[in-house]
């Protein structure tokens, strides 16, 4: 098993929240098959139903509004594939930095597709937005617009306000992808003009492996999973009720332990850290309103993974760009969509911070730093 010492990945995933393990353990060996009619079955069906009333109160959905699905990416894949073709959309206008669960999703769709730009602050073109969906208002053409709530790699906050001003009124529809925001920023599903949108367990304390999808009445979209009537015929497949319940328990749970204002405290603290060990730091996404637990930054001329390499071995992760693409080492399509210059994307690196984070983790990270910036120094000395 791998000794980590501190962990700084927190949007990768994060820790299991303590009520999560506990609801998890209490359900798994609980007999039965929820769509069973028998006692045994019912049991089952009221601890699904209690985490999806943990869910909705949460995401400010209604309880029928929460279908349950194996992951975000799953959630996203039915309000985009099959979404669209349900909903008769034929063209998908989404954000260049939207994740890539949301990017291949489009791409599956097989429909016509229209990027929107980030500007330099990591916010979505609002401009290009709206010319977007008013040509698409114009050739009679139903849209499907899909802008995340947060972006992973940089934690900006997207306007979604103004995102829905701008589709509200209108008869296109609008997907938020709302992983990184869930939990950490108020959403109030019900109230809003978002038609659809995902969120994951395990980003907020819960267990890997379960999402929701939170669509509203009018959407009626096909199953992605076909097979049984379960979750309101909207997903086959006998439930993962420990994870469902597990994902309810952190819903409820993640208010009380993470503390938005603290985690910001323990960020400007990196921050003000990482300008001192590095003059020339650029921090990405810094002039916008941002989650408050990710600082995403470069240190021109060193490449993110000799960063992360060094990092690693003092024992400190965090990652370049997202967890998704950071196995394969690649250029960041986020800070490619904010313009940013190739040769400083390379060098940028995501420290991101969780509930149970602190203030040792954050020095830890720090000094850890410093340490690898010396080594590296040092041989770029010896090779010079
Ligand atoms: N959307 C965003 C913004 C994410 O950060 C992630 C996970 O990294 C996902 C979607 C996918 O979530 P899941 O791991 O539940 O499939």
């Amino acid at each position: 098993m791998v000794k980590l010492l501190t962990y700084l990945d927190h949007c990768a995933s994060t820790k299991l929240l303590p009520e999560s393990r506990a609801t998890i353990i209490e359900t798994l060996d609980i007999v039965g098959n929820p769509s069973s009619v028998h006692g045994a079955g019912r049991a089952l069906t009221t601890i699904i139903e209690t985490a999806r009333d943990r869910i909705a109160k949460a995401s400010g959905a209604t309880r029928k509004q929460v279908i349950f699905t194996g992951s975000a990416t799953e959630a996203i894949t039915q309000a985009i594939v099959a979404g669209a073709r349900t909903l008769s959309v034929s063209e998908i206008i989404f954000g260049a930095g939207e994740h890539m669960a949301v990017i291949k999703a489009v791409e599956a769709s097989g429909l016509e597709t229209t990027s929107i730009a980030l500007n330099g602050d990591g916010l979505i073109d609002l401009e290009a937005l709206e010319a977007a969906v008013d040509h698409a208002t114009a050739a009679g053409r139903l849209a499907l617009v899909c802008v995340q709530a947060v972006n992973n790699e940089t934690g900006v906050v997207q306007p979604l306000a103004a995102v829905e001003a701008l589709t509200g009124p209108t008869s296109h529809f609008l997907f938020v992808d709302a992983v990184q925001a869930f939990g950490k920023l108020d959403l109030d599903f019900a109230a809003s003009s978002t038609d659809m949108m995902a969120i994951s367990a395990h980003k907020i304390g819960g267990p890997r492996g379960v999402g929701a999808l939170l669509v509203k009445a009018h959407c009626d979209i096909v199953k992605l999973i076909p097979g049984g009537g379960q979750e309101q015929g909207r997903r086959g497949g006998t439930e993962a009720v420990a994870l469902i319940a597990g994902f309810g328990a952190a819903a409820e749970a993640v208010s009380s332990h993470y503390d938005g204002a603290a985690i910001a405290k323990l960020t400007d603290r990196i921050e003000t850290g990482l300008a001192k060990l590095a003059p020339n730091l650029v921090i990405f996404g810094a002039q916008s309103a941002r989650s408050g637990n990710v600082v995403n930054f470069a240190m021109p001329g060193i490449i993110a993974p000799v960063m992360m390499m060094g990092l690693d071995l003092e024992g400190v992760a965090v990652s370049s760009g997202s967890a998704c693409s950071s196995g394969k080492v690649g250029r960041s399509h986020v800070l490619g969509a904010m313009n940013v210059a190739p040769e400083l994307a390379d060098c940028a690196l995501r420290v991101s911070l969780g509930w149970n984070s602190t203030k040792q983790d954050v020095d830890r990270f720090l000094n850890a730093l410093e340490k690898v910036l010396l080594q590296h120094s040092k041989k770029r000395g010896h090779a010079a």
